[in-house]
């Protein structure tokens, strides 16, 4: 396994395997690398012949207040874990090399990335769709896997490779999982323990609206209603959103009468976090229901 640091070694590295009729995929990641990180690498693998894992905090995907400075940094760990996965390339840039001085392009996606986490935090998919452009840019990959955990963002980056014509098919791998259901992500580092037991209150919302949704409810109101009662069962929730929204276009939904994506993002406290505060997302994708439902 090789550790490239720069972008005319890592498109060398690429164009290579490409000559030689090899297929090329990437994971992008923010490091602090997990089984949920370690899913997308064995889909990737499974897919092509060279298989790139980018390692890089995305300065411009968060805000002034939010925790760039403290994201949970362990490039030494992550590289033993890429090789023990059996990858191939890992890509480490410094900053300077994804944003050269003077950098002034920008790469936004449209009604994709306004709701949800685009409403809370406004600038954050385009960071995401700037970035990820740039490392398409740069590994060339003919695939790129992403987690269903990050929904949205799986949707906003097949948008943005279909709309830029960058050739790559994005693949989306499901959320891996805790043993007692908790959606694996680097940020779960910083919950005590007591949080930790709070957090499962996002699985046991998505269970509970669909177990709702199989009886054949079909208004979003009582299916959200539902999923908020369960959230609010943990005294420290902080809810930032609950919502359910076409699974594909992400608009909201009259009706769960077609595949509809429900959505949390919670924060709890968190001394151990720079900001005092985590913020987990999960979601699930209901489909209407009937009481006739065998499931
Ligand atoms: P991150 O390092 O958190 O930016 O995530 C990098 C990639 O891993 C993204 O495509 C995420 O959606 C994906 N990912 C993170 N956590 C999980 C998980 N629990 N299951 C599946 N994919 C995940």
């Amino acid at each position: 396994m090789e550790l490239v640091r720069t972008v005319a070694a890592l498109g060398a590295r690429a164009d290579a395997a490409r000559a030689a009729g090899r297929r090329v995929a990437l994971v992008p990641t923010m490091g602090a690398l997990h089984k949920g990180h370690l899913a997308l690498v064995a889909e990737a693998r499974r897919r092509a012949e060279l298989v790139i894992v980018s390692i890089f905090v995305n300065p411009t995907q968060f805000a002034p207040n939010e925790d760039l400075a403290s994201y949970p940094r362990d490039l030494d760990g992550d590289v033993a874990k890429c090789r023990a996965a059996g990858v191939d390339v890992v890509f480490a840039p410094a900053p300077a090399e994804l944003y050269p001085e003077g950098a002034q392009t920008w790469v936004e996606v449209g009604e994709l990335a306004k709701p949800l986490c685009g409403a809370s935090r406004p600038h954050f998919f385009r960071g995401v769709a700037t970035v990820v452009a740039k490392l398409f840019a740069a590994a060339r990959p003919h695939v790129a896997v992403f987690g269903e955990k990050d929904y949205q963002q799986l949707q906003v980056v097949k948008r943005l490779a279909r709309d830029l014509l960058l050739g790559v098919e994005v693949v989306g791998v499901p959320t891996a999982r805790e043993p007692d259901g908790l959606a694996r992500s680097s940020r779960n580092v910083y919950l005590d323990a007591a949080m930790r037991g709070e957090a499962l209150a996002l699985v046991r919302a998505l269970d509970a609206a669909e177990a709702l949704a199989r009886t054949g409810e079909r208004s979003p109101a009582a299916l959200l209603e539902t999923a908020h009662k369960e959230l609010l069962r943990a005294p420290h929730a902080d809810v930032d959103y609950v919502e359910l929204r076409d699974a594909e276009t992400l608009a909201a939904v009259a009706a769960l009468d077609r595949p509809a994506v429900l959505a949390l993002a919670v924060r709890f406290p968190a001394p151990r976090a720079a900001s005092g505060a985590v913020r987990l997302i999960d979601n699930r994708v209901l489909r209407p229901g009937s009481q006739e439902d065998p499931r």
